[in-house]
């Protein structure tokens, strides 16, 4: 659960909010500024009245000092758009799905006590897993009391990062979490589920039964609470949450949109069609037709479940990331309809491997972490130019990741000991 959600524009662009190098300022001025200690001040009252002992407040806060780079996220424009397809080819790849797989198995006892215990089948709620923390590998690393006490005591929105901080010292203070090392993103959301503290104070639960509530150490009170969450949010046990259809040619596609709901005999009967070959019953079920990439790309009708699924983080790549994610672990049909671009967007092996070519090219990116930043873009620009691939925009794509790859390769393998030619790699 994000605070600030990708927002998938008509035209099937997300815009994501990046960091730059020049944002990762570093932690830690001076504990004594002496506005965040005023302004810590004035919030024990505050917290006081929400319910937080002054020993407690004093306790967790003594040594805060405050994070200014934060603040920067919080004003972080774009830096640049991504199409909805490389946003799932990264979240919906194959090692998110092999790795989903196994938590299936691993953690199956405990999913089976969820989903009698909430109904939410267990490839819904290992996909929210995978989706929000890669199965708990990535939990955000900012110390979350410093973050959110910046963000309470300065910018734009300090009344809700207050209430957010004084749902995660309650938290502390009733024993559910530990405060050491306890980090998350950069806007306070933490553990396997990435919950926000507020949210984690109305829809956690203890499941493994040591009396605390822990979304960081606990993988069964993790999975039980993603299930509590969506259950909440008006899931329905045993529905599917959508399912993959064809549009008619001249189809009016102003029809389209989350929020417009339509019966599916209405569905039906404007010519949609199940992309399996399964009629579309003729029924007063209410569902959303999807378009993300408009009407030359995929299409889906989406059920209630699908707006549960939603509700998590309110991005339709999000919940479109976590429902295509749990049909794969599920062992469904993928998705079959491509998406429409000739170039189609890389999982996060391939972008190691894209990374891994330019490096070799000699481009100062760092690690190949497969995380695609500005010193990758940048670096992939160059070698579109080189290349004369347009647009030379430095998107990591299926084009440039070839184009590279068949260079890497020696062009005539005739003998056993035939090496690559490395001589344009060391630029
Ligand atoms: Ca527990």
């Amino acid at each position: 659960m994000r605070l600030l959600a990708p927002i998938v524009s008509l035209f099937g662009a997300i815009a994501i909010t990046v960091a730059s190098p020049a944002l990762a300022t570093r932690a830690g001025t001076p504990a004594t500024d002496p506005a965040f200690g005023r302004c810590l001040g004035s919030l024990r009252g505050k917290a006081a009245t929400a319910g937080v002992p002054g020993a407690a407040f004093d306790h967790y806060t003594a040594t805060l000092a405050p994070d200014p780079s934060v603040l920067e996220l919080l004003d972080a424009q774009p830096e640049f758009t991504t199409p909805i397809w490389d946003y799932l080819a990264a979240l919906v790849d194959e090692r998110r799905i092999t790795q989903g797989r196994e938590m299936l198995t691993r953690h199956a006892g405990t999913l089976a006590q969820v989903e009698a215990e909430y109904g939410v089948d267990p490839a819904t709620v290992v996909a929210v897993w995978g989706v929000e923390s890669d199965y708990g590998q990535v939990f955000g690393k900012r110390p979350l009391l410093v973050s959110l006490a910046t963000l309470s005591c300065a910018g734009r929105r300090q009344a809700f990062f207050q209430g957010e901080l004084f749902a995660l010292l309650k938290l502390l203070h009733a024993g559910d979490l530990s405060a050491e090392g306890l980090t998350g993103s950069w806007a306070g959301a933490f553990g396997h589920t990435q919950f926000m503290p507020s949210t984690y104070a109305r829809i956690a639960v203890d499941f493994d039964g040591d009396g605390r509530r822990d979304l960081v150490a606990s993988i069964p009170d993790a999975l039980a609470s993603t299930a509590h969450y969506l259950k909440r949010a008006g899931w329905r046990s045993g529905e599917p949450w959508g399912h993959e259809v064809r549009i008619p040619a001249g189809f009016d596609t102003s029809l389209a949109g989350r929020k417009n709901k339509r019966t599916l005999a209405d569905w039906k009967a404007r010519g949609i069609v199940r992309i399996d070959g399964v009629p579309v019953p003729a029924s007063d079920t209410r569902a959303a037709l999807l378009l993300p990439a408009g009407k030359e790309g995929p299409a889906w009708l989406a059920l209630r479940n699908y707006d549960a699924v939603f509700s998590y983080n309110a991005a339709e790549s999000y919940a479109l990331a976590i429902v295509l994610l749990a049909d794969q672990l599920r062992n469904a049909p993928p998705q079959q309809a491509a998406w429409p671009t000739d170039d189609p967007g890389l999982g996060r092996d391939q972008r190691q491997q894209l990374q891994r070519l330019l490096l070799a090219r000699g481009h100062d990116i760092g690690e190949a972490d497969g995380l695609i930043g500005s010193l990758t873009r940048r670096a992939i620009v160059v070698e579109q130019q080189r290349l004369g691939i347009k647009p030379a925009d430095g998107r990591a794509g299926k084009k440039i990741l070839d184009a590279l790859q068949s260079e890497a390769r020696p062009a005539h393998v005739n003998e056993s000991n035939t090496v690559p030619d490395s001589s344009d790699t060391e630029r």
